[in-house]
């Protein structure tokens, strides 16, 4: 055993790289007090900087958040499909009706008497507002999901 207490970066591999060490030094520190509490001391300083909590950001942000966003954006709701479809084919089918009877649409409007045109706008009119709500409804459920996350 030498009488020199090693110096501190020699402890410091000590504690870090034990078989990095020179057997003299590895020899010392095993039978020197004074050195034994030096290697303590950076043993506990050590696993203190390892068990530091990682940053903020430690994890993969970008995957977390498309992860979260995904499924709302892939599923299609079946149900929206149908009604879109339901509405275009009725438009279709009015519109090829209005065409081939166009002729007679003409004349249609005066045949009607006023209060039923009426009647045609504020059922056109309720089933609208009732469409308009529906969407808004729809969106708001979207954006809640949303912020959710
Ligand atoms: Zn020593």
């Amino acid at each position: 055993m030498t009488d020199k207490h090693p110096a501190d970066n020699e402890i410091q591999q000590y504690v870090l790289e034990i078989s990095a060490c020179e057997a003299k030094i590895v020899e010392h520190v095993e039978a020197c007090e004074e050195c034994k509490s030096k290697v303590a001391a950076y043993q506990l300083l050590f696993t203190g900087i390892r068990e530091q909590p990682g940053p903020a950001f430690d994890f993969n942000l970008e995957k977390m958040v498309l992860a979260q966003l995904a499924p709302p954006k892939t599923k299609r709701s079946p149900e929206n499909f149908y009604l879109y479809l339901f509405v275009m084919l009725g438009i279709a089918l009015t519109g090829t009706v209005l065409y081939i009877y166009r002729s007679y649409v003409a004349g249609l409007f005066e045949g009607i008497a006023p209060l039923s045109i009426y009647l045609i706008v504020t059922t056109v009119s309720i089933i609208l507002i009732a469409l308009i709500i529906d969407m808004y409804k729809n969106y708001q459920k979207k954006m809640k999901a949303l912020n959710l996350y």
